[in-house]
């Protein structure tokens, strides 16, 4: 029997009826944060001392008195019972890129046959999960296997739902006994607070007295695509490894751009309005929502946050995302490539530096000293991203975003710089020694003079740039759609806080030797923006002549993930992350092992996916239609070229089919490197040249014969 899809039973039978969704008439003061444990929620339910004590934790990284942890542990165990939690869990990001959880009861058993609710201070302050399957990269041997969870109070606390009850969430981060981190948010933590020192440091250098605090602010914005569920199932494939291994592409695919920014269908916006419902119970404040480029391709943004709070909820948004459609009959696919042809998603990071003060430090500013300052802390960007491309891509890098990277619908795998023409041109008057716009002393050190106030969303924005300057912060686009954005963050923190120190040291050096402040400020932006200017690319990044440009100025372009993870560990890299505290030579390896581990698993999962199904779903189904037509029984030259042309292909599918089977049939060797390379070189083209086999099939094949959804219909059907 065909799987074909009656289509007539999905999206257009689909209705929202027997759906309960409330519909708040105050989502701002009802609903937004309503499942946080906010601060003011804290402060209202603690005595003053405990709270004062509390809060320089939260703010001051003291570690918390453990005489009031069992205070604050009551108070979130009240907290969270009022609004229906009956466990609470510890919540990590191990390595593996997505978040992890343990639930425990709040319910304790007593001696007495009763049971009692508890939760006390040593069950926040830390915990223990059953850590021996959690990737390590060889930093614990399952012998030693243990692990810990440590709250992290700069994150709040939140509720989860589901439909038969609630857990409190903490969120944590997850090491070895032995202090390594074995997750993605110590790192980040510990690179929040390189930025903060930096910076102050650099602030310091102008005069700037009053900040007590510099964080790293993140806005992400998630593209992401929905299709049927009905499909989803009907795909091994998708339900496998998130992407489609086969397809032909449909008649119509995104060129006549009438999906992007076009209306939302309701049922989609019905889901979207759930899931954004849920994001502001939990505190998210998501902003916008449209749809993007390709077919049943969608994306949502929040507002930035403080960069720990933005990783934390960049990972809630995509668990709200994936269970909310299951609702509305939809799967949301977060893969970098789900289909072929199409447009891939990514994630854009948007990237900056606030003051507590609530300055943005890459916001041009109004005064002539904000302007020096604003270009300070852009050379400094300019030089970290120059003197760390491989880095920078490195953290990109999965098997699942090769399909987009360097593809000619997404940011090339080279890593320069869009900084725009109005910027661009002012650098170069500053290091022309011409300064300013006029006959006036200029910019720099010399006059009075006011930076133009750039526009956000200049004219000629860029979308071809992965890593672009938009108007008051970095926005960087190379990120997949699917990866936690933790390792992202954690890298543009560290080489914005190593360049930061680098530049402040050599003002510091001049001023030591009599140099005014603004002559050797003026002269280090000079220097830096000289030396590391090639890194900038105002034009369009897909074309060839960029590719040949950027190799002429000694640009990397680490076109696969492969070659990106092993640069990691190189010794600038060891020494860079060293120097700033953020891993040790040892938690660097580890997580380089553990990059290509999940990469040569990803591949070897598709690699036997697509000889499962090509093997046992299209090689019959083409059999099937093949013995048909040779069997009319009617003699006709055409209907013999058809059945030969069939053939022909049918031949090539099942060499191609044989190669790669002799390929799967190998894992590369015994390390992860070798390994990785077999995916790369042998088992991907193997894969490829199958699903081109495949795909011309399925357009020579009766439509009732074939086993798999189309293009056309899961694209489609919405
Ligand atoms: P785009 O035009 O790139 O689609 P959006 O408005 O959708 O832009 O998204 C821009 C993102 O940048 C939002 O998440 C926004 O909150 C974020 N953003 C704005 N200012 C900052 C900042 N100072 N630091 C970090 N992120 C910021
Ligand atoms: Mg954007």
């Amino acid at each position: 029997m065909s799987s074909n899809v009656d289509i007539s039973s999905l999206a257009k039978n689909w209705r929202l009826d027997g759906l309960q969704y409330p519909s708040p008439t105050d989502v701002v003061n009802e609903v937004f944060a309503s499942d946080v444990l906010t601060m003011e929620e804290m402060r209202q339910r603690l005595s003053k001392p405990v709270w004062k004590s509390l809060v320089a934790t939260i703010e001051r990284g003291a570690t918390l008195d453990s005489a009031i942890a069992d205070t604050v542990a009551m108070a979130m165990k009240t907290w969270a019972m009022e609004r229906g939690a009956t466990h609470f869990t510890h919540w990590f990001q191990p390595l593996t890129g997505l978040t992890a959880e343990k639930h425990e009861s709040f319910v304790t058993p007593t001696s007495d046959g009763s049971a009692i609710s508890q939760f006390s201070g040593k069950e926040l302050i830390q915990g223990e999960p059953d850590a021996s399957s959690f990737p390590s990269g060889g930093l614990r041997a399952t012998f030693e296997a243990r692990g810990y969870t440590a709250w992290d109070p700069t994150s709040p606390a939140f509720i989860t739902r589901h439909s038969n009850g609630a857990t409190l969430c903490v969120p944590t981060a997850f090491a070895s006994w032995t202090g390594e981190a074995l997750d993605n948010k110590t790192p980040l933590l510990r690179s929040i607070e390189d930025v903060n020192i930096a910076a102050k440091r650099a602030l310091a250098l102008f005069g700037d007295t009053d900040t007590q605090r510099v964080v790293s602010t993140v806005g992400v914005e998630q593209e992401y695509f929905l299709i049927d569920e009905e499909f989803y199932y009907r795909r091994p494939d998708l339900v496998m490894c998130g992407r489609t291994l086969f397809g032909a592409q449909p008649p119509k695919g995104q060129e006549l751009e009438d999906h992007y920014f076009g209306s939302i269908p309701d049922r989609i916006l019905t889901y979207m309005t759930d899931a954004e419902h849920q994001l502001y119970a939990l505190g998210i404040p998501v902003k916008t929502r449209h749809n993007e480029v390709a077919p049943g391709q969608f994306e949502v943004a929040p507002i930035f946050e403080q960069s720990n709070i933005a990783a934390d909820h960049q990972q809630l948004v995509m668990q709200v995302l994936r269970n909310t459609a299951r609702r509305y009959g939809l799967v949301c696919l977060m893969h970098e490539k789900p289909f072929a042809g199409v447009n891939g998603s990514g994630k854009h990071v948007n990237w900056s530096m606030s003051t507590d003060g609530g300055q943005n430090l890459l916001e041009p500013g109004d005064t002539p000293q904000n302007n020096l300052q604003f270009l300070f802390f852009c050379a400094a960007i300019i030089r970290a991203l120059d003197l760390h491309q491989d880095l920078v891509r490195t953290t990109v890098a999965s098997a699942s975003n090769d399909h987009r990277l360097g593809a000619n619908e997404a940011p090339p795998a080279i890593m320069s710089m869009f900084l725009g023409e109005q910027l661009t041109e002012i650098f170069e008057r500053i290091i022309s020694g011409k300064g300013g716009s006029s006959k006036k002393a200029g910019i720099l050190g010399l006059g009075t003079e006011v930076l133009p106030k750039l526009p956000q969303h200049a004219g000629d924005r860029n979308r071809t740039s992965p890593f672009a300057f938009t108007g008051n912060k970095f926005e960087f686009r190379a990120v997949g759609s699917s990866q936690s954005v933790s390792f992202a963050i954690t890298v543009l923190n560290v080489i914005a806080a190593e360049s930061i120190d680098a530049m402040s040291a050599m003002i510091a050096a001049r001023i030591k030797k009599k140099q005014s402040f603004e002559s050797a400020l003026s002269d280090v932006i000079k220097d830096v923006y000289k030396k590391h200017s090639r890194i900038i690319f105002n034009g369009d990044g897909y074309s060839d002549d960029w590719h040949k440009e950027a190799a002429k100025r000694g640009l990397l372009n680490l076109t696969t993930s492969v070659s990106a993870i092993e640069t990691l560990v190189n010794a600038k890299n060891k020494d860079l992350f060293a120097t700033q505290g953020v891993l040790t030579a040892r938690e660097l390896e580890a997580r380089q092992e553990v990059m290509l581990d999940q990469y040569f698993k990803s591949v070897n999962i598709e690699g036997e996916t697509t000889e499962w199904i090509a093997q046992t779903q299209i090689l019959p189904a083409v059999l099937r239609y093949l013995r048909e037509m040779s069997s009319v029984g009617i003699t006709s030259k055409a209907l013999t070229g058809m059945t030969d042309e069939l053939a022909a292909h049918a031949d090539e599918f099942i060499s191609a089919l044989s190669l790669l089977r002799k390929q799967n049939a190998e894992l590369g060797g015994e390390t992860v490197h070798t390994k990785s390379h077999h995916m790369l070189d042998n088992v991907i083209p193997a894969m490829n040249q199958v699903r081109s086999a495949a795909d011309a099939l399925e357009r020579l094949t009766a439509h009732d014969h074939w086993p798999l959804p189309s293009y056309r219909e899961m694209l489609f059907v919405k």
